[in-house]
């Protein structure tokens, strides 16, 4: 593989076979590279096992611990048209698993409700979404219960007004609490089975409140999730040291932006490795195409020359 630059883009080009490096270590890589490669073959799929859609990169937040405001890639809402054909690929695949959110806040889509019920119509039934919590009402909020997804994952991460606030930029503690909470009621309510789970970062801004952050969601809520922080496939995290095995994500998910190109993964967010896209391609092509099939072999090899992402990822150590 040989990556060019492409104005702010960095594609793949195909040219020499992946280089074998990480066979060629000592025995002990030899080793782990020959249970990997097995492990990982086995784990190939002839169709994406997780669609990940992004239905908008817009964002009402600075998170500080999110590129967000670094994104250099258009801003877009994907179209309806374009997620309805994703939906059909997918359905006729039967993959029931679908993210409904990549790099973005999903309910400033105003269409996401409509994007639920077709993927559910389509007999995609395991349909979940991140969002921050702070458009959880309203006319957003209905039309999202009428077409209820199996899980909402909701980011809140802090347990006082200060905390939550000096990370969640421009959003307001309160207004998402209370969402969460009165979406909990219309959950009961109405008797749906929509999974809400509510996930932490631990960061040094947040770590002293954790505890009571569990405190107070534990009983309310289906799920709570803390978490690691991980560097957006943007430091140098090796230092130096090999890594020990590859990353899941080329087997396991597919990762679709609002604009229809298929980015490298979700960690991917300003599709820098443009894989693809939806628009002229089927899933399936850019799944089983040779951009995918040369990425596989590097993570086998944990050959990341020329995968700087992935050199740089903290997901791969
Ligand atoms: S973490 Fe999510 S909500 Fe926060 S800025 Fe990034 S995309 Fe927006
Ligand atoms: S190592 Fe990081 S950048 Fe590479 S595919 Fe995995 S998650 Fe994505």
């Amino acid at each position: 593989m040989t990556y060019v630059q492409d104005g702010e883009k960095t594609k793949i080009l195909l040219s020499a076979q992946v280089r074998s490096s990480g066979y060629r270590r000592n025995l002990k890589s030899f080793a782990i590279s020959k249970i990997a490669t097995r492990v990982l073959s086995a784990l190939y799929n002839e169709f994406p096992p997780v669609v990940r859609v992004e239905s908008t990169n817009y964002c009402n937040s600075r998170c500080i611990m999110c590129p967000h405001p670094k994104q250099t890639r258009k801003l877009a809402t994907m179209s309806v048209d374009l997620f309805r054909k994703i939906a059909r690929e997918c359905s006729h695949h039967r993959i029931r698993k679908m993210h409904l959110h990549n790099f973005g806040e999903p309910l400033l889509d105003n269409s996401l409700g409509e994007k639920l019920a077709i993927a559910r119509d389509m007999g995609i039934n395991q349909i979940k979404f991140f969002t921050n919590g702070s458009l959880l009402y309203g006319r957003k909020l209905e039309a999202i219960l009428n077409a209820p997804p199996s899980e909402i994952k909701i980011s809140v991460d802090g347990a006082t007004k200060e905390t939550y606030e000096k990370i969640r930029v421009g959003l307001k503690f309160e207004q998402t609490r209370n969402n969460i909470l009165n979406l909990m009621e219309e959950k009961k309510r109405r008797k749906l089975k929509t999974r809400v789970v509510i996930t932490w970062v631990t960061l040094p801004e947040n770590r002293h409140e954790v505890e009571a952050f569990r405190k107070f969601w534990e009983a309310k809520v289906d799920k709570i999730d803390i978490g690691r922080e991980h560097n957006w496939a943007m430091e140098p995290v090796s230092q130096g040291l090999p890594a020990i095995h590859a990353c899941l994500r080329p087997w396991e998910s597919l990762t679709i932006l609002a604009t229809g190109e298929v980015a490298l993964c979700c960690l991917d967010w300003d599709g820098k490795v443009i894989l693809g896209d939806v628009n002229k391609q089927s899933i399936s092509e850019i799944w089983k195409g040779s951009l995918l099939k040369e990425i596989r072999k590097a993570h086998i090899a944990t050959d990341f020359s020329n995968l700087p992402l992935c050199q740089r990822c903290s997901k791969i150590l």
